[in-house]
């Protein structure tokens, strides 16, 4: 069904009805165990960590949303990576984005460096640096676009290209864009991994990952992992993530037009340095990403000044949660440089552009109107606050 009709109408039907009873919210299996007629032949299903009719309701979900022919389900974003991971063997590299996430990258250079596997950081935005970087052992190649915070392009096909004609697998994090504006597998990608905590499931309550592939030999090396590693998700948490799920569309184009009212309103106030979001025809990628995904999607950044300046504006900006984490119904102001890069030294930082200055907001839904008005006060309080240190 879901071949035919778009993603928006996929969302709301595809997996959701229960065909033994006519439901139209499938059931939560809580069953661990399945009675066996014999031992000869198995059912479907025998244990739970190995398959659970709700769980491949959604693994099926999700495979279905990105052209997959197989979805895994896990009890983080983590899990899913890490479990990805897990295809790799001693000895073997991996080609990283250097601006992927932080728990990515605690990852690869603590966990995995322990069992011999290597790896080296690069700016994926450079083809040439890519192709550069590719060593005889480089088995993975790891994208994440747009990337965090800087929201950079990174022009999958052109990595795709240069991973096949070396034999190696791709990876990509396609947390920020979701199957309904950026859809990876149809541009080559071996494997597309999700924190489904984020915009696909929502509402700030849920944590899960998801992986898909299309790939025969991926998908039987991850289903024994999946099984081997046991990090799935539980069966309340896949419901939930199902139900988030049907909302995604509205949620993400209501949030995507608030954000780039935001990114221009912002790119006009003289407290802001810069204004990262790839909605603007000036970001960095522009072109690259008007090519490959649907859109921008409701995370931007922007600069101000100092860290005085953004201690000023979060003190008298009040609709945004100040948190981590992003893509949720409520908007998410964040402070990398103190949250999600705290652990990196401050030089490193900067280099990367994440400077004391730096704020990303991650939009949801509250009223436009009323979301610009609250940071025009935020802005407003910063020139207050200059004029009378001057005064
Ligand atoms: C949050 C996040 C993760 C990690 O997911 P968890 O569900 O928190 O484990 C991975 N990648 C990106 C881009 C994220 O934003």
């Amino acid at each position: 069904m879901s071949n035919r009709l778009s993603l928006q109408t996929s969302l709301v039907h595809s997996h959701s009805l229960d065909h033994a009873t006519g439901a139209v919210s499938i059931p939560i299996h809580h069953a661990t165990t399945f009675h066996q007629k014999d031992f000869d032949s198995y059912g479907v299903y025998d244990y739970s960590r190995s398959g659970n009719p709700t769980r491949e309701t959604l693994e099926k979900t999700i495979a279905d949303l990105e052209g997959g022919d197989k979805g895994f389900a896990f009890s983080s974003g983590m899990a899913a990576i890490s479990t990805c991971f897990l295809l790799l063997s001693r000895g073997d590299h991996v080609l990283v984005s250097e601006e992927v996430y932080g728990g990515t990258y605690r990852m690869i250079t603590e966990v995995l460096s322990r069992f011999g596997i290597e790896y080296s950081f690069v700016d994926m935005n450079k083809l040439h640096a890519v192709a550069s970087s590719i060593q005889e052992n480089t088995k993975v190649i790891y994208m994440e676009t747009p990337s965090n915070p800087l929201l950079k392009i990174t022009d999958i096909e052109g990595v795709v290209k240069l991973a096949k004609a070396n034999d190696c697998l791709t990876f990509l994090d396609n947390t920020f864009m979701t199957p309904l504006l950026q859809r990876p597998i149809s541009l080559g990608v071996d494997v597309v991994l999700h924190s489904a905590t984020k915009f696909l499931a929502g509402h700030s309550d849920v944590l899960a990952g998801l992986a898909v592939t299309k790939n025969k030999e991926v998908s039987e090396r991850l289903s024994f992992l999946q099984n081997s590693f046991g990090s799935v998700l539980g069966v309340q948490d896949c419901w939930l993530l199902l139900r988030g799920l049907k909302t995604l569309h509205v949620r993400l184009k209501e949030s995507s037009e608030t954000a780039l009212k935001i990114a221009r309103f912002l790119e006009n106030r003289d407290e802001v340095e810069e204004v990262f979001y790839p909605g603007l025809t000036y970001h960095a990628g522009y072109e690259i990403q008007v090519r490959q995904a649907a859109g921008p999607g409701a995370v931007l950044s922007f600069r101000l000044k100092s860290e005085q300046e953004v201690r000023q504006f979060i003190k008298n900006v009040h609709i945004p949660v100040f948190a981590v984490s992003l893509g949720a119904v409520e908007s998410i102001l964040s402070y990398p440089s103190k949250m999600s890069h705290a652990s990196m030294p401050k030089a490193e930082r900067e280099r990367r552009g994440i400077t004391d200055g730096l704020l990303r907001l991650s939009v949801g839904l509250e009223n436009a109107e009323e979301l610009l008005t609250d940071l025009e006060h935020g802005l407003n309080s910063i020139k207050e606050n200059v004029t009378a240190i001057t005064r």
